[in-house]
């Protein structure tokens, strides 16, 4: 019989399970909300510039480097350059460069999932928000848009607060939905606000990035997008700026053009370069659940895919990057396999 499998999320979570399954006698649906694919590791284009605003690059082991480089349609590209630290009094060192290799592509991180999705036999549906879920006879079903979808199994990807938001108002009449969503709640997350900074020159440093080690800054991470082959144009410069937590959080609702003005201020301010106060353009993205600081407790995991309810995600792996996150989703579709 074939089986009838629902993944709501495209992230590197969604498209690790998708692949998996490829070989499988399922039919494997991807329910995406946004326009595109990839999630968090995400890429976007403007005047010829290519930026990832959310996850910087890909840490892979020896094995994901393999895949990568075996799977795609685009080589992954390194960047050479070391990430460089600094504390709250704007001091600037040399740091321990642990990230490596850290890879993306010419044409943007977003290009990974792409290309998993690319070798998954799946069918995606994109800008499908996902807006109730239901138990019914031998599975789950799922409403979207006054569209219904009736699955086999479900897996589902989005953050742990947007996870347990759809399971808080399941039609699933079981004792365990309430313990799943309490530990789903539980997990605890970070909001960043990205700052992309745009400048018609080059800024010449020895670093790619610099990271903030005491957590006493307004600006968490700064990198010069110019660093990743194929990004930016030469003569020019493009920084993502990863403000902090806390700032991230009191500016969240604020017009982008006051967000990365003050951004670009503090940027200018930890470089000692006042021209960098008035980029030539700018852009900004929320991550209101950008990452979160520790996993959800796996045995009632283990209950719920007895009921054919599978989560998957960096929450699930228990750290926010690319790689445990599509490793979780890989092991989730091997499990599903099985
Ligand atoms: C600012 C920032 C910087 C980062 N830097 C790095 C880095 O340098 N290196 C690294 O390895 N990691 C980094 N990370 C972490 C990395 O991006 C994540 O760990 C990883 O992408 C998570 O993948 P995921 O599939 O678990 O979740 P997501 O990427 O969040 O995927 C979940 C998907 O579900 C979709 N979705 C949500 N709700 C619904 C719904 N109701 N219906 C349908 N679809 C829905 C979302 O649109 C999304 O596509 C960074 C993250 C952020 C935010």
């Amino acid at each position: 019989m074939t089986l009838e499998i629902g993944i709501v999320g495209a992230g590197v979570a969604g498209v690790g399970a998708a692949y998996e399954l490829r070989e499988a006698d399922a039919e494997v649906t991807l329910l995406e909300k946004s326009r595109g694919v990839g999630g968090r590791a995400a890429t976007r284009r403007r005047n010829d510039c290519v930026y990832d605003h959310g996850a910087n690059y890909v840490t892979p082991d020896e094995a994901l480097e393999t895949f990568m480089r075996e799977i795609g349609s685009g080589e992954p590209v390194e960047i050479e350059e070391p990430v460089w630290t600094f504390d709250s009094t704007g001091t600037i060192e040399p740091g321990e460069d642990r990230d490596r290799p850290a890879l993306t592509y010419e044409d943007g991180i977003t290009r990974f999932t792409k290309d998993v999705l690319s070798r998954a036999d799946a069918t995606l549906e994109t800008e499908t928000r996902v807006e109730s879920i239901g138990r019914r006879a031998g599975g789950w079903r799922i409403g979207s848009e006054g569209r219904e979808y009736a699955f086999d199994a479900l897996v589902m990807t989005p953050p742990a607060p947007q996870t347990a938001a759809l399971l808080a108002d399941a039609g699933w009449d079981d004792p365990l939905r309430g313990e799943l969503v309490d530990a789903v709640e539980a997990v605890p997350y970070r909001t960043i606000l990205t700052a992309v900074l745009h400048y018609p020159f080059e800024i010449d440093r020895p670093y790619y990035a610099l990271v903030n080690v005491d957590k006493d800054h307004e600006i968490g991470w700064l990198s010069r997008e110019e660093c990743k082959p194929g990004h930016v144009p030469a003569g020019e410069s493009l920084l993502i700026a990863q403000m902090a937590p806390a700032w991230s959080l009191e500016r969240y609702g604020e017009p982008e053009e006051t967000m990365a003005g003050t951004a670009a201020e503090l940027v200018a301010d930890l470089l000692d370069e006042p021209r960098l106060e008035t980029p030539d353009w700018t852009d900004r993205q929320g991550w209101r659940h950008a990452l979160p600081d520790a996993g959800i407790d796996d045995g009632v995991l283990a209950r719920a895919e007895e009921r054919s309810l599978y989560l998957a995600g960096d929450w699930v792996a228990g750290e926010g990057r690319v790689a445990a996150a599509f490793e979780n989703g890989r092991e989730v579709g091997r499990r599903l396999c099985d």
